[in-house]
């Protein structure tokens, strides 16, 4: 199966109103443009400098969302042109971002990244902290709060994966009701991977992140 190929399944299946983005991570600049032969214009990649190259190399229309942990150091390389970063998980980092932001005179979308999965090594945050982010983001005008991400735990248990979608959800939810009732800017959902996006779309997905099963396994041993 082609790269144009994997992607008309995926568009065949996918609800209309779910965004894929095509997650590159790793793979080279031809990959992308095979993607974007095809018509994909919204790739996600989880190293800040990766990106940069990538989208030095690459056509101006697409829209690059950083997807990777996002390191203080690393908001500059992709703040010029990151059109969503999935992936804050502290003030600290928001802050950044904000600065950043300012830096280029623009103003940057971003999810809030919960923790849901068992593994403990998976980054993100609880209600709590996520409750404190959102109380402080009034003093950070150049930064848009439009969702939430999260990552199941990695297991062929599905229930275990509603379950945790479904917990995710309920964080979206109770946090529009509380802070963002008049802001429909804030709607996104980000969940959702090869091995698990039809359940994440079940509970309520409009934004999966797949790699894989576009543009094949990761070698990380180059
Ligand atoms: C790598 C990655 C994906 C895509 O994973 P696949 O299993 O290849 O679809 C999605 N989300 C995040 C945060 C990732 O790091």
């Amino acid at each position: 199966m082609s790269i144009k190929d994997n992607l008309l399944r995926l568009h065949r299946e996918l609800p209309p109103e779910v965004k894929l983005i095509a997650v590159s991570k790793t793979k080279p600049v031809e990959a992308i443009e095979e993607a974007y032969a095809a018509g994909q214009k919204v790739f996600g990649e989880n190293k800040a400098q990766e990106m940069a190259l990538k989208y030095e190399q690459l056509p101006t229309d697409i829209e690059w969302h950083f997807i990777g942990h996002m390191q203080t150091n690393k908001v500059k390389y992709i703040a010029p042109f990151v059109s969503l970063i999935h992936s804050v998980d502290s003030l600290k980092v928001l802050k950044e971002i904000n600065k950043q932001a300012v830096k280029n005179d623009r103003i940057i979308s971003c999810l809030l990244q919960f923790h849901i999965a068992e593994e403990a090594t998976k980054f993100g945050l609880n209600l709590e902290e996520a409750e404190a982010l959102v109380k402080a983001k009034a003093a950070y005008k150049n930064v848009r709060i439009t969702g939430v991400m999260g990552m199941a735990t990695f297991t062929d248990d599905k229930a275990q994966v509603r379950r945790e979608f479904k917990q995710l959800h309920g964080y979206f939810e109770f946090l529009k009701n509380k802070y963002f009732t008049k802001d429909t800017s804030f709607k996104e959902l980000s969940m959702g991977m090869s091995g698990d996006y039809p359940v994440a779309v079940e509970e309520g997905s409009t934004m999966v992140r797949i790699g894989t099963l576009i543009f094949g396994k990761r070698d990380y041993t180059k």
